[in-house]
């Protein structure tokens, strides 16, 4: 019956193999997932040829939660006999090591610490809530990285980026793929420098290729320049440094202010004993996976050159410093509860934070200022408790200057 069917499932089938190499793969997010090219075997019928090993843990016989999967010494070699299991659809497995076949001269799998691909450090990072290792190691150079160039160009020119006019994805598709020298696109300076090799190129010229014209042309070029005045955290958002999104982009920016003095000091917090460091962990908001994600970033040389090339086409605007000069609030913890009526939430926390204060979201001992309106419950009384400053929304007002 048609309900046996869909309840049955395939047994998976198993068959022994040798492995024969160990190779990397770099996928678009950058992780390095190895793969075991193996002497090939008809398994249920079908000639298996790969099999995953998913990542460093798994050749070694732990689990994703750190637990053994295999005996100590059954880590996966290069020469060894292993159990190969494939399950319906899913990719083969390892599933074992014969030790009593093991050749003499196999020797334990040394993972890579460099991406295959372009050459940058590979790391594995830390997680926040646990602390433990990430299974994946992934590639630092996300910015030159071949493997992840075109997802990182579709990142760059995305709305919240760089934003460009007549550069999407299909376009920058086309760029990429292209290999003649006044087209081709393959990291983002590649963008601003387009039009000056389009000029010099006697050959191919873009507006005669099918999807562009002589106005969508100029009109791409136009954009392109339009936006070489660029928001420092648009700059630091399309960078797309892992774990570094619009909001963290804007809080660097602040912090920073200018692109050389954020380039500066995340170079100088590579050294975990220095202020940098320590500066930039300070940042409310910023942990420090994000820091620690940043500054691998900019300890590789490869993205550095990619950055230079860029910021050379560039005149990132300097962001906003909060002028705390004489700020009565400025270092204050200030909390909000209860409703506003003059304005909402977001804008009182943006203003308070432009002034130099601290938003929080709890009244603790740390609370300088409680801004408590109508229907204010646990907080206000959590601050009278502590013997915190309680004011409203009028006192709050007069206290900023309106
Ligand atoms: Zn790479």
């Amino acid at each position: 019956s048609p309900r046996w069917a869909t309840a049955h499932k395939f047994p998976a089938e198993q068959a022994f193999t040798t492995v024969e190499n160990i190779e990397i793969q770099v996928g678009r997010t950058g992780a390095l997932t190895p793969v075991a090219r193996l002497t090939p075997i008809t398994v249920g019928g079908v000639v298996v040829t790969n099999a995953t090993l998913h990542n460093a843990d798994y050749i070694e016989g732990i689990g994703n939660n750190g637990e053994r999967i295999r005996p100590e010494d059954h880590d996966i070699r290069i020469g060894d006999t292993v159990i190969v299991q494939r399950a319906g659809d899913v990719i083969p497995q390892v599933l074992d090591v014969l030790l009593e076949k093991r050749p003499a001269e196999a020797v334990k799998y040394a993972f890579p610490e460099k991406c295959p691909v372009c050459g940058s450090h590979a790391v594995r990072e830390r997680n926040e809530k646990t602390g433990k290792l990430d299974s994946v190691t992934r590639c630092t150079g996300g910015f030159v990285c071949r493997a992840q160039a075109v997802e990182h160009l579709k990142h760059f020119v995305s709305r919240n980026a760089f934003d460009i006019e007549g550069l999407g994805t299909k376009q920058i598709d086309f760029f990429f793929e292209s290999d003649d020298p006044s087209l081709s696109i393959k990291t983002a300076p590649d963008i601003f420098t387009l039009k000056v090799r389009q000029e010099a190129s006697h050959l191919t010229k873009l507006e005669n290729i099918d999807g562009f014209g002589k106005v969508s042309v100029k009109k791409l070029f136009d954009a392109i320049d339009a936006r070489r005045e660029i928001d420092l955290h648009r700059l630091i958002f399309a960078l797309g440094i892992r774990h570094v999104g619009e909001t963290t982009a804007k809080l660097l920016a602040r912090s920073y202010g200018t692109y050389e003095h954020f380039e500066e000091a995340m170079k100088a917090a590579a050294d975990p004993a220095s202020d940098a460091w320590a500066e930039l962990n300070s940042i409310d908001g910023i942990g420090e996976v994000v820091a620690r994600a940043i500054v691998e970033f900019y300890k590789e040389p490869r993205n550095l050159d990619v950055i230079d090339r860029l910021v050379r086409e560039l005149q990132p605007k300097e962001a906003e410093k909060p002028s705390t000069e004489g700020s009565p609030v400025a270092g204050k913890t200030v909390v909000f509860t209860g409703s506003l009526e003059k304005f909402t939430r977001d804008e009182a926390k943006a203003r308070a934070e432009s002034l130099g204060a601290k938003v929080a979201g709890s009244v603790s001992k740390k609370t300088d200022i409680l801004v408590a309106g109508p229907g204010a419950g646990s907080k206000l009384a959590k601050a009278a408790e502590l013997g915190v400053q309680t004011m409203d929304e009028d006192e709050w007002l007069a206290l900023i200057g309106g």
